[in-house]
């Protein structure tokens, strides 16, 4: 020990050891292995210091007898050249202090604690409850539900795959709370793939390769979504696929999603390939037109939108993509539904929606488009069953006369024309059509009858 810390300068103790972490102790504590960043470095301390490390070790782990090194996947510190190195300074450096600090590693473990408070990470509103079986996703349903029943036994791991927006992360989500609800002491993990990246990269700059590790691999089930994220990522595959074996060696479930096959994800390690076929690989095919139909039923039943089987029908042919774009055709249909909530939804209108939104044209209400001052004109004329004439006439019978009152006032009110433009439609003067537009105003609120005739004559043009 002492020849170490008189034999160290300071630049050459931090070249060596300010990079090495304490990873676990193994064999009931006979085996202390530490992690290094490189196997030059490995092999450097190794060679030269491991004897002193196992004694300064052996102060706070009595039972140690062996020391054994893991690389971490990314190189941390510069490659020298061992001549560089030396001859050894004669700086006092404490080994001590390190080994020490790696004993404290709780204090490191923060971040993590508190992402184990959320342990499995899954969204509520991915459940089964909500997830319509249909023929093109019956064989995963099936798998799934084989899993659920026995995690880690039957098929491990699963490899889902589909094109986008068919379901692949509802469904992972729902088996994971099928899972917790049928085996409530299991420990679930779900994670996005990008999470897993980001972790594993962060693990290594802020020296946390172990939690990162542990993170991953203290669970029972681990659902990995969208795998396809790792392509081209070497050092991320290689963490990634000690998780796998490490849980797969332990019969933990792992549950994997991808945008496709695993032969067919290039970029990807052949070990990695050949394990993902190891249990059962499994797709959601694109759907069949009823196969959205029952999905789009659910969903309208779900947000209790007055819709036809008919337009629902018009609506599942509209949409010949993936769930995710016939939800989003759903949210533009029960915006426009709750706006004119008095107004039935026209097939014309539908067809506008569905071909605004394959545009990605923003949310577009439709005011029915021949709305116009004769059409108000000519409902208000069927109503009170009289002629357009009468209406731009000068009778004063009381019959015509609310009549053409009403007809001013639904121009205004629902064509927000000005008042000399609507002069100029009913040829009167301007204040003709304000003192009816007053008129009806005052007696919708006094008047209940006339109320209700002014409701009828809207809907029957709307
Ligand atoms: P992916 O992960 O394959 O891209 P998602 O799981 O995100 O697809 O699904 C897209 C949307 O479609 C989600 O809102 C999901 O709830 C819905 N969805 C997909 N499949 C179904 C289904 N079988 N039943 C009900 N909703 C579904
Ligand atoms: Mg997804």
């Amino acid at each position: 020990m002492s020849n170490l810390k008189k034999s160290l300068s300071k630049s050459h103790f931090d070249t060596w050891f300010r990079n090495i972490d304490f990873v676990n102790t193994q064999n009931q504590g006979k085996k202390l292995v530490i992690s290094v960043p490189s196997s030059f470095n490995k092999n450097y301390i190794e060679k030269k210091f491991k004897t002193d490390l196992l004694e300064a070790a052996s102060k706070y782990y009595p039972n140690v007898i062996h020391i054994d090194f893991e690389i971490h996947e990314v190189e941390a510190t510069p490659t020298l050249n061992q001549d560089e190195v030396f001859p050894i300074q004669n700086d006092i450096v404490d080994i001590e202090n390190q080994i020490a600090k790696v004993k404290n590693q709780e204090v490191l473990l923060k971040p993590y604690e508190k992402m184990q408070k959320n342990l499995h990470n899954l969204n509520s509103k991915y459940t089964f409850e909500n997830f319509v079986t249909t023929k093109s996703n019956e064989l995963a349903v099936s798998v799934a539900k084989a899993v659920i029943a026995n995690p880690g036994k039957r098929y491990n791991p699963v490899f889902l795959y589909s094109g986008v927006g068919l379901g692949k992360t509802h469904l992972l989500q729902a088996i994971g709370h099928s899972i917790l609800s049928t085996h409530p002491g299991m420990r679930i993990r779900y994670t996005t793939c990008e999470t897993f990246f980001n972790l594993f990269i962060n693990g290594i700059q802020n020296k946390k390769s172990t939690e990162f590790a542990d993170y991953y691999r203290d669970i029972d089930v681990l659902l990995i979504d969208d795998i396809q994220f790792i392509r081209g990522k070497e050092a991320t595959q290689e963490a990634f696929f000690h998780t796998f074996n490490e849980l797969h060696q332990n019969n933990k479930q792992i549950i994997i999603t991808s945008d496709k096959p695993p032969k067919q994800l290039e970029g990807l390690e052949e070990r990695l390939i050949s394990r993902f076929e190891w249990g059962i690989v499994v797709d959601i095919s694109k759907p069949e037109l009823e196969d959205k139909i029952s999905v789009l039923k659910d969903k309208v039943e779900r947000l209790q939108l007055p819709l036809s089987l008919e337009q629902i029908t018009q609506i599942a042919s509209g949409v010949n993509t993936n769930f995710r774009d016939l939800e989003g055709v759903l949210n533009r249909i029960e915006a426009r539904i709750k706006l004119l909530p008095n107004a039935p939804l026209e097939s014309y209108e539908l067809n506008k929606i569905l071909a605004g939104f394959h545009k990605s044209a923003p949310i577009n209400i439709i005011v029915p488009e021949q709305l116009s001052s004769s059409v108000i004109i000519e409902a208000t004329c069927k109503f009170f069953d009289v002629t357009k004439e009468d209406i731009l006439g000068k009778s004063r019978t009381s019959h015509l006369v609310l009549a053409r009152q009403i007809a001013m006032y639904l121009c205004k009110t629902d064509l927000e024309l000005s008042f000399p433009v609507l002069a100029k439609i009913f040829v009167k003067d301007h204040t003709t059509i304000l003192h009816a537009y007053n008129q009806i105003s005052k007696k919708i609120g006094e008047n209940p009858a006339v109320a209700q005739k002014v409701e009828v004559i809207k809907k029957s043009y709307r």
